[in-house]
């Protein structure tokens, strides 16, 4: 499961992060996910809440930030958003598919809460 591996690594960092700047628990975590990562918050945070259980995180709640998707078309230039959770985009003007994303594959920690 992708979900589980990120919130491993997620909690990783924010634990490692915690105990370098010697504080002892997590209180909140707040991240934003890009919705071009095809990332399930549901899934993010259910497999989040189950590994934090063991570790200085074990009260912390995670705070998800979704950002949607941008691009611009390569074909006629127009920029779109998405909130769709595709990995694959099609210009919602000319149906081209060949898009640059501008943002949407964000995936880090923005904030902690440490005690
Ligand atoms: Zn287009």
């Amino acid at each position: 499961m992708h979900e589980a591996s990120i919130a491993y690594e997620l909690l990783n960092i924010a634990v490692n992060e915690c105990h370098k700047n010697g504080y002892k628990s997590i209180d909140s975590i707040k991240v934003v996910v890009g919705r071009a990562t095809g990332v399930m918050t549901d899934a993010l945070l259910f497999a989040f809440n189950v590994l934090k259980k063991d570790t200085i995180a074990k009260n912390a709640k995670l705070i998800i930030e979704e950002l949607p998707v941008r691009g611009v078309c390569k074909d006629c230039g127009k920029e779109f958003e998405s909130n769709e959770n595709y990995i694959i985009f099609e210009c919602p003007n000319c149906g081209s598919f060949s898009v640059n994303l501008l943002s949407g594959k964000e995936l880090n920690i923005t904030e902690m809460e440490v005690s």
